[in-house]
């Protein structure tokens, strides 16, 4: 909020200065997400411009009533992201399918000047595709660029782009403006500017944007008299409750942490706080952790984020919702089925438990699934966290009340919506349990609201160097990278207590978890079988306790398998499951066809379903001739985590694998068919093996038109196998490492080199 009231009143000066009044101040916004990051990266952008003097009209690219990019002559910002195998998000997929239309012409979009911020994720494949595609196509259809594009890289935190793309964005669209202004006749000559680093406008002036150090002592006074006649974001935790029910989020009196501004300034360390009190030498820290710092951050001036503009209202009214179920769940595509089997796949403790569940599909006869199919588990919040969470927000009487979200009409939020993940006439209990993703890790924006709801100086100043451009380094060591909960944090933060309705604002949806299909229907009729790790977070700064990951963690304890009901069939529960749409992963349609798989770990799941598949059709077909069929499985020890090894070794000697390979991270000597290598030599990853059978690989690939298909890990395993084929196909086709990478890419194109991958 002080950047914002800064930034407003440095804007006056500004516009003074800058643009001449002419110039017309309206811009366009456009975005395209699946989970949320670019639309609230797209709301930041529009709430800002006003305090640039802008005009901003935001909306989703599937919202194609609310603008017109066949007639827009203002700048238009396109904030994407990119999802699955490279796809757009589901929002942006009828924009893409209408962009890429042969049918238009050279200079459809000549009109056109654009920016472009792409969201994606180095650890999958084809990074920022939905945002390159449309760059690729904006361009062939006439567009001009007039900011440079930013590829954020979610896989190394996405404000390493984001944040300077962000701060050069005001200038390149002020520029943009300016030149249409001076150049009407033909307002796009050229791109305005190619590079947040360039003064895109000659007219601005040397007047930087100013975001608030907390150090300047005199930008601090000025803003501080401002912030504190403006309570318009200045909350409380406290709330009033009336008989007909609780306005939580009309009830935020003038912050107490607005009266004590002073302390926003960085003479308030986290290290050294209160340490002067007996008069001593300020006692510093040895460690720096998630509620402490060290010089030199906890000494450092900060720049926060502007403070996100509250935009629900929210009560709760004294109707017992008691009787709720999972109402929203049970839409025609969510089915709830049983749990028939559930069989742990791994021994000892020096490995990952694996499990195996098979689920009794058979009442839902329409319920079928190709191998290579996918489907989505539904899991609620743990009871405890639920709980742990009312009793936060001092709610847990009022759990079974009905939760009323709506629109705070006052809102400066460009764009803003009721969350349509919330169901109506709901408990808070429901609420919390199957709707919000309270294990989310909060963003830069949510501890940046928080901060208005932390009574303590030392905490406050803590989750200001958190969100900071500062504290950068030390949000991902101690918020992102270990996966700290909103929940954690608040634990850490005991004088922080925000409303519900902040809460709501910035926890996303409760997201359903996939799993890939480990069954054939041909061999399993009406079952469907999957395999999952338990996911184990370690205690950190933070998290005092390890915890099991939200669904792995819920499917544990649902089948126990300590208990001996495990083995018996019917006493195990029912689960929420909808298959996922169609995908491309899947079995070649022409048998003759060879293909590879690899996948070590859960990875090998899909591929028990393509083995059974043509185990299958082989007996249907004893006549027809099939491709030869290749398996690289990994695991750290063959006898505590070789997963399917029976049914693996199965396949290999009734014909309908032909070639099983299997590398043992951890074991110091190993057998490879019957060879004893030692372990200098022996294969430790999948990736090795790969390498061992190059020319075979190479063969398949590239001259019998075969497929490969990799299923697992996306951060280390599929990078790796990645690279490897880039070095097979350099080292036997002789070719440089672009030529291999183009040669790989082209496999990709022919959807004959497919990916499967997560994590
Ligand atoms: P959460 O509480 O959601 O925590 C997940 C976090 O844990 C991640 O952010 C990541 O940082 C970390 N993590 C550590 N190890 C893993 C891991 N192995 N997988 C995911 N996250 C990990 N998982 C399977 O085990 N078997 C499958 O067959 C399978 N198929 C999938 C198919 C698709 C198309 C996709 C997108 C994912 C698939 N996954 C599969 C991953 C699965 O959906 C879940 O993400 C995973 O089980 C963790 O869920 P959780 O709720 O327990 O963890």
């Amino acid at each position: 909020m002080l950047r914002k009231l800064f930034s407003r009143c440095m804007f006056e000066t500004r516009q003074n200065l800058k643009m001449p009044c002419e110039v017309n101040t309206r811009f366009v916004i456009l975005y395209g997400s699946q989970k949320g990051q670019a639309q609230s990266i797209a709301e930041g952008i529009a709430v800002e411009a006003e305090d640039h003097g802008l005009v901003a009209e935001l909306s989703c690219l599937n919202q194609s009533e609310k603008y017109n990019l066949e007639k827009e002559k203002a700048p238009v910002v396109f904030i994407v992201s990119t999802t699955g195998d490279g796809e757009p998000p589901d929002n942006a997929l009828q924009f893409v399918k209408g962009i890429k239309k042969k049918t238009l012409s050279t200079d459809h979009y000549k009109h056109l000047c654009y920016a472009l911020l792409a969201l994606g994720d180095t650890n999958y494949a084809n990074f920022c595709n939905c945002g390159k595609t449309i760059e690729r196509r904006l361009q062939a259809l006439g567009a001009k660029q007039f900011y440079v594009t930013g590829y954020a890289d979610d896989g190394v935190g996405l404000e390493v782009v984001v944040d300077p793309w962000l701060e050069g964005l005001w200038k390149a669209i002020k520029g943009a403006l300016s030149k249409m202004a001076s150049d009407k006749v033909d307002p796009l000559k050229g791109p305005v500017g190619d590079s947040p680093k360039q003064d895109p406008d000659s007219l601005l002036p040397d007047v930087e944007l100013n975001l608030l150090s907390l150090n300047d002592h005199q930008n601090c006074k000025s803003v501080r008299a401002l912030a504190i006649t403006d309570s318009k974001y200045a909350r409380t935790a406290s709330y009033s409750a009336s008989d007909e029910g609780t306005t939580l989020s009309d009830a935020r009196p003038a912050s107490p942490v607005l009266a004590s501004q002073s302390h926003d300034t960085a003479s308030v360390s986290t290290a050294a706080s209160d340490t002067h009190k007996d008069g001593g030498a300020p006692h510093v820290p040895l460690a720096a952790s998630l509620t402490c710092s060290l010089p030199p951050l906890s000494q450092s001036s900060l720049n926060v984020p502007a403070l996100p503009p509250p935009y629900l209202h929210v009560s709760l009214q004294d109707v017992d919702s008691r009787e709720q179920t999972v109402g929203h769940l049970n839409n025609e595509n969510v089915h709830e089925v049983p749990i028939e089997r559930a069989i742990q796949l791994t021994t000892g403790d020096l490995v990952k438990t694996s499990l195996l569940l098979e689920l009794d599909t058979s009442a839902y006869p329409t319920m079928t699934y190709l191998p290579g199919d996918s489907f989505d588990v539904f899991c609620p919040n743990r009871a405890t966290e639920v709980e742990d969470m009312l009793c936060r927000l001092g709610l847990q009487d009022k759990k079974h009340h009905q939760v009323h979200v709506s629109l705070n009409k006052d809102t400066k939020k460009k764009g803003a919506q009721v969350p349509s993940y919330i169901p109506p006439s709901i408990s808070l209990l429901y609420l919390l349990t199957w709707c919000l993703e309270i294990r989310t890790v909060p963003k830069k924006a949510f501890l940046r609201a928080l901060v208005e709801h932390t009574g303590d100086t030392v905490q406050r100043r803590r989750l200001q160097e958190l969100c900071s451009k500062q504290g950068a380094t030390e949000y991902n060591q101690y918020v992102r990278d270990p996966g700290l909960s909103i929940l954690e944090v608040l634990t850490a933060f005991p004088s922080c207590s925000p409303p519900l309705c902040l809460l709501i604002e910035h926890l996303p949806k409760l997201q359903p978890r996939p799993y890939s299909a480990a069954s054939s229907c041909l061999k399993h009729p009406g079952k469907l079988h999957f395999v999952f790790n338990v996911v184990e977070f370690s205690a950190c700064s933070g998290r005092p306790v390890g915890r099991r990951g939200l669904c792995t963690g819920w499917l544990f304890d649902l089948i126990n398998p300590g208990k001996p009901k495990c083995s018996g069939s019917h006493a195990l529960p029912k689960i929420h499951v909808s298959l996922r749409p169609k995908c491309s992963f899947r079995l070649p349609s022409d048998l003759s066809v060879p293909f590879v798989m690899v996948g070590p770990g859960t990875g090998v799941a899909p591929f028990i379903g393509f083995l059974q598949q043509r185990e299958k059709e082989r007996q249907d077909n004893p006549e027809a001739v099939f491709g030869e069929t290749w398996l690289f499985f990994g695991c750290r020890y063959r006898d505590r985590d070789y997963l399917f090894r029976e049914e693996l070794e199965g396949f290999v000697t009734s014909g309908v694998l032909d070639h099983l390979k299997v590398s043992f991270s951890r074991d110091e000597l190993e057998m490879e068919g019957n060879e004893v290598t030692t372990s200098v030599a022996r294969p430790r990853y999948v990736q090795h093996n790969l390498l061992l059978h190059r020319q075979q690989i190479t063969e398949i690939l590239l001259k019998k038109n075969g497929c490969l298909y990799v299923c697992g890990d996306a951060k280390n395993m599929a990078k790796d196998v990645n690279d490897t084929l880039i070095e097979i196909i350099k080292t036997q086709l002789q070719v440089d490492q672009l030529e291999a990478m183009k040669t790989l890419a082209g496999l990709r194109e022919e959807k004959r080199y497919l990916q499967d991958i997560w994590g």
